[in-house]
């Protein structure tokens, strides 16, 4: 009996020692944007500007069809854009293509629409590129045990356990140099001229309180708008 029971139990660990996949982050992802949403509607702050919605639509939409030809994997992604004026949502995306984009931040910046397109490209690279499935691919090779941890336990943890968060930061700012990078050439072939979009760069530098500091796991503003500004002036030598 007692073998059986080894048997047994050993099977179950076998059944959750294991990879995680891109379905689990998209499915994981699509119910944390759902309940980030589910928030600003009761605030009544969920796509509460049209013409701000109008406006980032318009701009991202064929960045996603774009998206979608260039990664013929996101074709089958339920994509989808909402907007709000809340002041703490800045701009993120999901795994599988969920973005929102806060008015409250592009106000602040008073973001162009190139500089908008940039931020927008960026967002999408982040998805494309599968980042977030990256990032527990990370934190499974730091931390091999978490292989055994149930999946929402394990998201939770990287958002919000510090150490394992600190251990994932410069990882993290790798991704964003990599989002920048590859959102910047992404734009490009879209149309817009790569010193307009390397300007939304300048604006975060010149916004920012401490520009020359790198933010856990952001770059600091300073290296992200030196690194645009260099590619875009090869871009621009190169044509
Ligand atoms: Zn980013």
């Amino acid at each position: 009996m007692l073998r059986y029971l080894i048997a047994f139990l050993f099977l179950v660990q076998g059944a959750t020692a294991k990879a995680v996949t891109q379905a689990e982050v998209m499915a994981g992802s699509a119910k944390l944007y759902r309940g980030q949403l589910d928030e600003l509607r009761k605030g009544y702050r969920l796509d509460d500007d049209e013409r701000f919605g109008a406006r980032v639509a318009a701009l991202a939409r064929p960045l996603i069809e774009q998206a979608k030809r260039e990664f013929p994997e996101t074709t089958a992604w339920d994509w989808e854009l909402h907007t709000t004026t809340d002041g703490d949502a800045n701009a993120f995306a999901m795994a599988g293509g969920k973005l929102l984009v806060s008015r409250a931040y592009v106000d602040e910046l008073a973001l162009s629409d190139a500089e908008l397109a940039m931020l927008l490209a960026h967002e999408i690279m982040h998805a494309v590129l599968r980042h977030n499935l990256k990032e527990f691919e990370e934190a499974l090779r730091l931390e091999p045990g978490r292989a055994t941890q149930p999946f929402a336990e394990f998201e939770y943890d990287i958002d919000n356990d510090s150490a394992l968060m600190r251990k994932l930061a410069s990882f993290n700012q790798q991704q964003e140099l990599e989002a920048d990078r590859e959102g910047l050439l992404f734009a490009a072939r879209a149309g817009w001229p790569p010193q307009a979009l390397a300007a939304y760069f300048r604006k975060l530098a010149k916004h920012s309180h401490s520009p020359n500091v790198a933010r856990f796991d952001h770059p600091s503003p300073a290296s992200r708008w030196h690194a645009a500004r260099e590619l875009a002036a090869q871009m621009e030598a190169s044509r």
